[in-house]
């Protein structure tokens, strides 16, 4: 904290072009955010994965607060805000201090350095997290203004993720003649797009946010599809690029207690850190960060050993292929069937008397993690970090100071107080 603030009071005297001397400075710098990823949602996905995910083999593994201005338990705007400015604000503000302030993104920075840029999401494009980078708003719910600034203002070089409905309600297909963008609303469009000289992509592939990974329609790309799709274009750029990614539906998944989902939208964000990680260790030019905004629904390990059969396929999935099997042979041994469709090997007393499927799924939720709010937490969340400045990762306290770092690395200075 002590070298941050050092390093801080530097770049306010000098100016950025020294205090990062020492640290070696990226090109390209990648940003991840999954949001609502807590480190027991990691946890999850790597029992359901059966190894380690790609995000295990940053050499940064650090962590950190994430309290707003106003509130214990952040929303995704103002850690959004605090990802993308560094700098702490109240829930529900984007990229705007409480006093009226506007602040300047990350991205803006990096073009301002001449760096292209991207966001790449599967929340609405002016969702908060994507918002933070691409707009100045007041309140997230001004999803007008924050699409209006990201495409006529602000207008990275690549935008993908959701939001037709917006986009249709400020008449964009009309207006956009007057932006340099390619539209693209399809998974065949995005694969075939071919970058022309002068040209951005705008891509929006659902009418509100994206679906959950386990439900996605072949119109939809993977989110692995949209990262590739936006690599290829940036990497094009001389001076380098700035690229956030945006796992968001982990988060939603998280407000629902929906177990299933939430594991599949980590493991395809996981994917998507696989793909950036192998860019980054080709190059050796690339700070890949990979982070969460907050933690959302409380995840808890069971208290019986976890069955990663059972999560990756859900309770209901498991129970009723035990029920048929029970109702094609009713004399079947039930521990046989629990180990056989449960991946079970561990139950030692008889199901007791009882209504059967209900003593079926009470003995499958008792192998699945559960989520004991509806609301995000004040739980830290995960910082990983590869590549060049990597190293400045581990030594942050909150996410702001993530914001802040990495402004700092792409030459700006976020400056004033936090
Ligand atoms: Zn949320």
């Amino acid at each position: 904290m002590l070298l941050a603030a050092v390093l801080t009071l530097a770049l306010l005297v000098t100016g950025a072009s020294s205090a990062l001397a020492d640290a070696p400075q990226p090109k390209n710098i990648i940003y991840m955010i999954g949001d609502g990823m807590g480190h027991v949602q990691l946890e999850v996905a790597r029992l359901v994965k059966g190894g380690p995910l790609a995000m295990d083999l940053f050499p940064v593994q650090h962590k950190a607060a994430n309290a707003s201005l106003d509130n214990a338990v952040t929303d995704s705007a103002a850690a959004g805000t605090a990802h993308a400015t560094g700098y702490r604000t109240n829930n529900g503000m984007v990229a705007m201090l409480p006093d009226g302030r506007e602040l300047t993104s990350a991205l803006r920075i990096a073009q301002a350095a001449g760096k292209a840029t991207g966001v790449v999401v599967t929340d609405i494009v002016y969702g908060a997290t994507p918002g933070s980078y691409l707009a100045t708003v007041n309140n997230r719910s001004e999803q007008n203004a924050i699409l209006e600034q990201a495409l006529f203002r602000t207008q990275p070089d690549v935008l993908l993720g959701g939001g037709l409905s917006v986009f249709n309600a400020i008449g964009g297909a009309d207006r956009l003649a007057e932006t340099p963008y390619d539209f693209v609303t399809t998974r065949d469009a995005l694969l075939a797009w071919e970058p022309i000289s002068g040209r951005k992509l705008l891509g929006l592939f659902a009418s509100s946010t994206m679906s959950y990974e386990l439900d996605r329609p072949a119109n939809e790309p993977h989110i692995v599809e949209m990262v590739h799709a936006a690599l290829e274009f940036l990497s094009q750029s001389d001076a380098g690029f700035f690229l956030m990614v945006e796992g968001s539906r982990i988060d939603h998944a998280g407000h629902a207690n929906d177990l299933l989902r939430g594991i599949h939208e980590t493991l395809a964000f996981d994917q998507a850190v696989e793909l950036v990680l192998n860019f980054a260790e080709e190059r050796g030019d690339t700070l890949v960060v990979v982070t969460a905004d907050h933690e959302t629904g409380g995840l808890t390990a069971p208290t019986k050993k976890p069955s990663p059969v059972v999560m990756d396929r859900g309770v209901s999935t498991v129970a009723s292929e035990i029920r048929a099997a029970l109702n094609q042979n009713p004399d079947a041994n039930i521990v046989e069937l629990f180990a056989r469709y449960a991946g079970i090997d561990d139950l030692t007393s008889r199901v007791q008397a009882g209504n059967l499927d209900e003593l079926i799924r009470s003995v499958l939720s008792d192998r699945a993690f559960t989520y004991t709010t509806t609301n995000h937490t004040a739980a830290p969340v995960p910082v990983l970090a590869f590549g060049p400045g990597a190293e400045l990762f581990a030594e942050v306290e909150h996410i702001a100071d993530m914001g802040r770092l990495t402004i700092e690395l792409l030459g700006g200075s976020a400056g004033g107080d936090r």
